[in-house]
């Protein structure tokens, strides 16, 4: 079945790249910083140039954190519809700077918003995958008291990706924060269930748990250093990995 394209050892390689919505502000402390969403479009574009099956998905917390404004004394239902709706923001910014790059794509909204991004359906978005369209899922899972990280997990798991990026500001995953514990250590590769024991930072909990349940290799890599989106992507194995005890390492 051409939907399951992504599980079988000649199919093409499909993959979720996550990017944080800090990842869009460059050197500002918020908001989009355009030349560095051109960086990030020319090396997803490398990559999908090169055959490689690209989904992404784009946080939102360079814009709004719904957590945060919960804090502040907000309806934290209501401040993650806000999250969701920057998220949305940002994946058109990333549409349009791959579009003008000359790269297909769509944007998958969570949340109906015809006059904006075409609604999430599953089998529609495996079919542009499988037509080269880098797509975009927007809006998160369209539902409060989630993250993008678990959105991303859940996306990758349902259109069958073989691995999942997350990008980072650090080289991979380590045992406390490198930029203040000198005495953290880096990890090569990590399964899943000690990732969520131990408690690292790198993603949230529910998100580690379904890519434990769904068997979905995570590779972590430092976005910082140009050229890393593309090599990741398209198989290189930097960074780390977190991934099931009993799994080979994804090309
Ligand atoms: N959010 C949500 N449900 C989702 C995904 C996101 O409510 O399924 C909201 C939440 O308020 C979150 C915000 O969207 O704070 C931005 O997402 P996230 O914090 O994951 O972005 P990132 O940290 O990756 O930039």
């Amino acid at each position: 079945m051409a939907e399951d394209a992504g599980e079988s050892g000649s199919a093409p390689r499909r993959v979720m790249l996550k990017l944080s919505g800090e990842a869009l502000q460059g050197p500002g402390s918020s908001g989009i910083h355009s030349e560095t969403v051109g960086r990030i479009a020319d090396e997803v574009t490398a990559a999908a140039q090169t055959g490689v099956e690209v989904a992404m998905v784009i946080g939102g917390g360079n814009l709004w954190r719904g957590a945060q404004a919960a804090r502040d004394g907000m309806d934290r239902a209501s401040a993650d519809h806000a999250g969701m709706l920057a998220t949305v923001m940002n994946a058109l910014v990333v549409q349009d700077a791959l579009e003008q790059r000359g790269q297909f794509t769509r944007v998958a909204s969570a949340i109906s918003m015809d006059e904006v991004a075409e609604p999430f359906l599953r089998r529609r978005c495996i079919r542009h995958l499988e037509k080269k369209r880098v797509v975009i899922f927007a809006a998160g899972l369209g539902a409060p008291y989630f993250t993008t990280d678990t959105a991303a997990a859940l996306r990758a798991v349902e259109i069958h990706a073989s691995v999942m990026f997350k990008a980072t500001q650090v080289d991979g995953i380590y045992t406390g924060d490198p930029k203040t514990d000198s005495s953290a250590e880096r990890l090569e590769r990590i399964p899943h269930r000690e990732a969520i024991e131990r408690g690292l930072k790198v993603m949230d909990v529910t998100a580690l748990s379904l890519a434990m349940e769904n068997r979905l290799p995570i590779r972590v890599f430092d976005i910082s250093r140009p050229g890393n989106i593309t090599r990741a992507l398209t198989g290189e194995p930097i960074g780390s990995l977190i991934t099931s005890e009993d799994q080979e390492t994804p090309a």
